[in-house]
């Protein structure tokens, strides 16, 4: 592995995004002109530019898997999320589940090379030796890369589109209606896990929870199939700091920082 597919901080570009620190070195390595200030400057616009685009999806993502950067500043969503609370989900948590995936599939010539969405979507097809630890941890990449884009700062979130409203009256009697019956999978999901809001493959909506790592692209091995269009983390590391036993006012306080921009486009596409 190369430094520069290493470097799971903050600032760093990310791998994903068509961007990577590699190719801007090596754009600056043919530019024998730039002074090492200019080259520097155009590093820090690139950089820059990086992190301006859209947050990669996770379908590009492939071995060595890498920490995606937050979409906002680590404490753009208190208070709802808290910094400490954002920094330690991401950065300990977070990279333990890229760290546990890239080192389970180190050597795996065939599996090393499926994306994270086909490490979901096929994990039955994964060799049972190494199936759980690839199902926790691929999972475990695969939601929190998704999670981190639903929400973004309060206020900057935008409402549901026309379209996701039609289907979610449809399915759930109304916003109101829907908020509740997706608070309540949260809450009763027992221990730790997620709750998801779905596009089935006929195109309707669904509400379920998964236990632990798992999501809704591991069919076969959970209650609720489809693709996401909104998830959240109710694993204790997500709002203990803050929130303490209180999963009931991190669910209500988190409605603040969803991203229903990021949301409609998911259910435009999925
Ligand atoms: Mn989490």
């Amino acid at each position: 592995m190369e430094p520069s597919e290493s470097e799971p901080n903050a600032t760093s570009p990310s791998n994903q995004s068509g961007l990577t620190r590699r190719t801007i070195l090596a754009g600056l390595g043919a530019s024998a002109l730039l002074s090492t200030a200019a080259a520097s400057s155009l590093m820090s616009r690139a950089q820059s530019a990086a992190q301006a685009l859209t947050p990669p999806t996770t379908k590009e993502n492939t071995m060595p898997f890498t920490l995606p950067n937050l979409p906002y500043a680590e404490n753009a969503l208190e208070p709802s999320i808290d910094q400490k609370t954002m920094n330690i989900h991401r950065t300990k948590h977070h990279q333990a589940y890229v760290d546990n995936l890239n080192k389970a599939l180190e050597g795996q010539a065939e599996y090393g090379k499926w994306t994270l969405d086909e490490i979901c979507t096929q994990i039955g097809s994964i060799p049972e030796t190494i199936r759980p630890v690839v199902r926790n941890n691929g999972g475990g990449h695969w939601n929190h890369s998704f999670f981190w884009q639903i929400m973004a700062p309060k206020g900057s979130g935008g409402a549901p589109s026309a379209e996701l409203t039609a289907a979610i009256d449809k399915a759930f009697g109304g916003l109101d209606a829907f908020k509740q019956a997706f608070a309540d999978a949260g809450m009763k999901r027992f221990g730790s896990g997620w709750a998801w809001l779905v596009k089935k493959g006929d195109g309707s909506l669904a509400i379920g929870s998964t236990p632990n790592q798992d999501n809704p692209l591991m069919k076969g091995f959970v209650d609720v199939v489809g693709r996401p269009l909104l998830a959240v983390d109710v694993w204790e590391h997500a709002y203990y700091l803050n929130y303490q036993n209180r999963r009931a006012d991190y669910l209500a306080a988190w409605w603040n920082v969803v991203n229903w921009n990021e949301v409609n486009t998911r259910f435009a596409q999925a």
